[in-house]
């Protein structure tokens, strides 16, 4: 990357005030991204804004539900316009609703199918346009190892499932012009939503993350790190090859 700002890379990062975003922000900033932290509540994002630049990096925090068409647009536009035009954009946002199908109300399916996969629909189209002018653009949609099938996330894992076709059909239509797109699907990863869901089951998240890393090859809980250094990794300009890909970071092959 180079240094001089005026050439800097524009990273968009939704979901980022947080979690697996934060850190995604984080990273991408320390590759040479200015960034631009993208979450439903712009306050929120101010404390990985903080982070970014104490360690001499640029960054925006933006206000923007990524299910809202007019919000995407208007975010997008802002990040263009302060930071410069989106050059990365990582689809991270998302939501649980998790429910046996039985129970499963029709607005917790649409919620999370909105945030997650409508979501991604309408980041990458209003920051593709950017990308195809300037013949170079990286996305990259988080998946999850949900995406194989897990009880009661009937909602959440259709939208990663579909997440993943949505990646290979914008490398299909975008790799002409210099934008690779893929998919990054964690496995267990300790954030705020994990520790909804311990709280939700009813147990301490130790036992959670124990229960869980006893269960993998690697026998550890995955951290926000781990994922961003992955996405990390497809946002390179040497990652200019590999497009369409699905790249489980689990702790091992099943997640
Ligand atoms: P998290 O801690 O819950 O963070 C998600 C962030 O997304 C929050 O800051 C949240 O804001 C924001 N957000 C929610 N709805 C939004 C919307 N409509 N527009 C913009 N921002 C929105 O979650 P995480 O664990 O870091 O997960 C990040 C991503 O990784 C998600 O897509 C998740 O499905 C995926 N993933 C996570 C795991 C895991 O084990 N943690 C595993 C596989 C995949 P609010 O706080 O205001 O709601």
């Amino acid at each position: 990357m180079p240094e001089n700002t005026t050439l800097q890379r524009v990273a968009i990062v939704t979901g980022a005030a947080r979690g697996i975003g934060a850190a995604t922000a984080v990273r991408l900033a320390r590759d040479g991204f200015a960034v631009a932290v993208f979450d439903l509540d712009e306050a929120a994002g101010a404390r990985t804004v903080e982070t970014i630049e104490k360690e001499g990096g640029r960054a925006l925090a933006v206000g923007c539900d990524v299910s809202d068409a007019d919000q995407v647009e208007a975010g997008v536009a802002r990040a263009a316009a302060e930071l410069g035009a989106p050059a990365a954009l990582v689809n991270n946002a998302g939501i649980l609703r998790d429910n046996l199908i039985f129970k499963m109300t029709p607005q917790e399916f649409d919620a999370v199918i909105g945030v997650h996969l409508r979501g991604a629909f309408l980041m990458a189209k209003a920051c593709q346009t950017y990308m195809v002018d300037a013949r170079w653009g990286r996305i990259v949609n988080m998946s999850s190892a949900a995406a194989l099938g897990n009880r009661g996330q009937s909602n959440y894992s259709s939208a990663k499932a579909g997440l993943q076709a949505l990646t290979k059909t914008l490398a299909i239509e975008l790799g002409p012009f210099g934008v690779t797109s893929n998919c990054v699907a964690p496995g267990f990863i300790a954030t705020e939503m994990t520790e909804a869901t311990a709280e939700r089951m009813g147990i301490t998240f130790e036992e959670f993350t124990d229960r869980y890393a006893r269960s993998i090859p690697v026998r550890r809980g995955g951290r926000p790190e781990d994922i961003a250094q992955a996405v990390s990794f497809f946002a390179r300009e040497e990652a200019g090859f590999v497009s369409g890909q699905v790249l489980y970071v689990a702790g091992g092959p099943k997640g």
